[in-house]
């Protein structure tokens, strides 16, 4: 199994699911045999990806649930080095289902380790919590990407992920490394946008990619078509600075199999 990085942050709606989407798809473009995970109820990269609500195959929840099967849960895409492997309604209820249950954190990085499939990248996507999902995802992946909103107390927000990210290796895997945040949604038209991507990387350096993601309405229309934005309009702000993204993301990783 390639580089396992999770898509995360405690905060909704900050471009998670749009950086899991892009990224993974960028990353395919180049050549990399890229491997998309769903570990999010509510599914938006599933949809994203064009799956759609009657999809009646197995997902995320039926591979990590008890007795879980990988039979199956890959699922080709339009892009040939691209696959998927879709969240379900049933995804919520893993939750309750593990309580109690030993080693519950690590259910996703077993899957992963037994995986018949030999892929360069494997991106997850997170929900929007501290759950056993998003723990899962953090035991398993070798680095943590942060999507961060240009907005008003962007730092704040920063500050408390990387406190929770100390707690997470400390409890399930030292290892884990900090891919890098990445700002998102920048409106270079207000003050206030400017000013937050100045302060966050006063703060954080080096720890910020240097590709910052555009607000771009493109962006938000291309899920509603089930395409990645290389696919709806490669032309686009958007899909320009996702292919750059991914490029940072290629160098870190040359970056670190060299040291
Ligand atoms: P959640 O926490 O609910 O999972 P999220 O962090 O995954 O949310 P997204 O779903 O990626 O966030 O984005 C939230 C909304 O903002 C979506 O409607 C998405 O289409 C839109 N959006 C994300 N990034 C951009 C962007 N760069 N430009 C314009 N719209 C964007
Ligand atoms: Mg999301």
């Amino acid at each position: 199994m390639g580089r396992i990085i999770a898509i995360a942050n405690q905060k909704g709606g900050v471009g998670k699911t749009t950086t899991a989407v892009n990224l993974a798809a960028a990353l395919a473009m180049a050549e990399k045999k890229t491997l998309l995970v769903d570990l999010d109820p509510q599914a938006n990269t599933t949809r994203g990806m064009g799956v759609g609500r009657d999809d009646e195959g197995p997902g995320t929840y039926e591979w990590l649930s008890q007795g879980g099967e990988s039979e199956g849960v890959i699922r080709g895409t339009e892009m040939s080095h691209l696959s998927l492997i879709p969240s379900g309604r049933h995804l919520a209820g893993l939750e309750v289902e593990l309580v109690g249950r030993d080693g519950r954190e690590y259910i996703l990085r077993r899957r992963l380790e037994v995986l018949p499939h030999e892929d360069q990248f494997v991106i997850i996507d997170c929900p929007p919590s501290l759950g056993l999902l998003t723990l899962n995802a953090l035991a398993a992946a070798d680095s943590v990407l942060i999507p961060v909103q240009c907005e008003y107390l962007a730092l704040e927000g920063i500050a408390e992920m990387m406190g929770t990210l100390d707690r997470v290796r400390q409890a399930v895997n030292p290892g884990l490394a900090i891919e890098g945040v990445l700002l998102t949604m920048y409106d270079d038209r207000t003050n206030l946008a400017r000013q937050v991507v100045e302060e966050v990387r006063r703060v954080f350096g080096d720890g910020v990619f240097k590709t910052v993601i555009p607000r771009n309405v493109r962006l938000s229309e291309a899920p509603s078509f089930g395409q990645p934005i290389m696919m709806y309009d490669v032309r686009s702000k958007g899909s320009e600075a996702y292919l750059a993204l991914a490029v940072e993301v290629l160098g870190n990783e040359q970056a670190q199999s060299a040291g």
